[in-house]
């Protein structure tokens, strides 16, 4: 058995739906399970209806939502001539709550609106591949996927969602060897839709791998597996053949929005590999990412813009002897802030992290207390994994260089 992931690019429009069908064609000689993604960029226009729902724009809402239901039916009316009714339900289910008003929390109402793109992208591919003879059952994964209620970053009930997975999507095989279901969202015990983080459904596709015990997973993307760097901002960037789970974690840590972080857990438990292909070139290899050393990787190169400096210096020399950092640390956890990289010296603490104003402003405000508190905006941060001199040079030739971090496998550097 495999599992699939399609994100929202490989799906977004007629055309890209048609080819992902000509891929899915190629694998349906035996069992497979296919998550897939909102399409192109929806998952993006509905958080701007719940925005404008939440902030008592209820026109707003209904009015962009209508957008979103004119596109979804457009495209269904272009894969195929067959209606698809229960488009209709998921639409009023949605259009219901719009009408209300909002009495719960916002993560809340981001959840039962944001899940309704995955619901409708699968549920139009899987009935599109019905009407072109390629058998498939679609799941509604609410039904398999248990979570709790920390809605917008919800955490999995691996027992029960297993048991389900067992019970419920296991018979499943015998009738059609293809089974669509949806990546990022799951349900309470209470039937309330969650969601598990934006990006989240690599990390979907890696829980069923793990609980079926699947030979492979597969996340077909855009690019041709996993480079070394994004080729946007690196025009030398290269494909790598093969990655282990480590370096992938590494890589994640550092910033490089390769796969959800949190994929690599479950398959790496299992030892399961995960492959990174191409859906616009479906008969090239991509990159394989499993437990084996690796010895010669290239530089890995990862950018993170808009960084802050945040320079913390004590107001007397107590920070030596009190070991301050402590403190500093539960003032990050207090908003829910993380630094991306930290230096500590006698009598001052430096901390960079990314510009988000309202978290930065609450932090300064604590700090304040002991330190003498001076930010530098408009950085840059960058890491590079197994480097060596010449592309350190390279890559900041001209630049300010404020902070360097250095060990034997990475080098960080802020600049601007
Ligand atoms: N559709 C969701 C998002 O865009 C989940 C995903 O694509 O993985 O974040
Ligand atoms: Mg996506």
């Amino acid at each position: 058995m495999k599992v699939f992931k399609f994100g929202g690019a490989s799906v977004s429009g007629a055309g890209n739906i048609r080819n992902v069908k000509s891929i899915l064609q190629q694998y349906t000689d035996g069992p497979l399970l296919v998550v897939i993604s909102a399409m192109g960029k929806t998952t993006n226009a509905l958080e701007a209806v719940v925005s404008a729902f939440y902030n008592g724009n209820k026109d707003e809402a209904l009015r962009l939502f209508e957008n979103i239901k004119g596109d979804h039916l457009q495209l269904c009316a272009e894969l195929t001539p067959e209606p698809l009714p229960e488009l209709s339900d998921f639409f009023t289910e949605v259009e219901w709550l719009l009408h209300d008003q909002p009495v719960r929390n916002f993560d809340y109402y981001y959840d039962q609106v944001v899940c309704i793109g995955e619901l409708l992208s699968t549920l139009i591919i899987a009935h599109y591949l019905n009407c072109e003879g390629v058998g498939n059952t679609w799941v509604d994964v609410r039904d398999v996927m248990r979570t709790d209620n920390n809605f917008r970053d919800a955490k999995i009930d691996w027992a029960f969602t297993g048991k389900k997975v067992e019970i419920e999507i296991l018979p499943l095989f015998d009738v059609h060897n293809l089974v669509i279901t949806q990546g990022f969202i799951g349900a309470t015990d209470e039937n309330e839709s969650t969601t598990l983080g934006r990006e989240g459904s690599d990390y979907t596709a890696a829980v069923f791998a793990s609980l079926l015990g699947t030979e492979s997973q597969t996340i077909w993307k855009d690019v041709q597996g996993v480079m070394n760097a994004d080729p946007k901002l690196y025009p030398g960037a290269v494909w790598i053949s093969e990655l282990n789970y480590r370096e992938v974690i590494e890589m994640a840590y550092y910033g490089a929005q390769v796969i959800h972080p949190k994929t690599i857990k479950p398959l790496q438990n299992k030892g399961i590999p995960l492959y990174v292909r191409s859906f616009l070139h479906p008969n090239e290899q991509g990159t394989v990412i499993h437990n084996r050393k690796i010895t010669s990787l290239p530089p890995i190169i990862v950018y993170k813009k808009e960084q802050v400096l945040i320079e913390l210096t004590a107001r007397d020399f107590s920070f030596v002897s009190e070991g301050l950092n402590s403190e500093v640390s539960q003032w990050f956890q207090q908003v829910k802030f993380k630094p991306n990289l930290t230096q500590i010296t006698a009598i001052s603490m430096l901390c960079v992290t990314d510009n988000l104003e309202e978290k930065l402003d609450q932090f300064a405000q604590s700090a304040a207390h002991l330190f003498e508190v001076h930010l530098r905006k408009g950085l840059h941060l960058l890491t590079i994994r197994h480097y060596n001199d010449s592309i350190l040079e390279e890559l900041t030739r001209g630049k300010e260089i404020l902070l360097k971090q250095q060990t034997v496998e990475t080098v960080q550097v802020v600049m601007r």
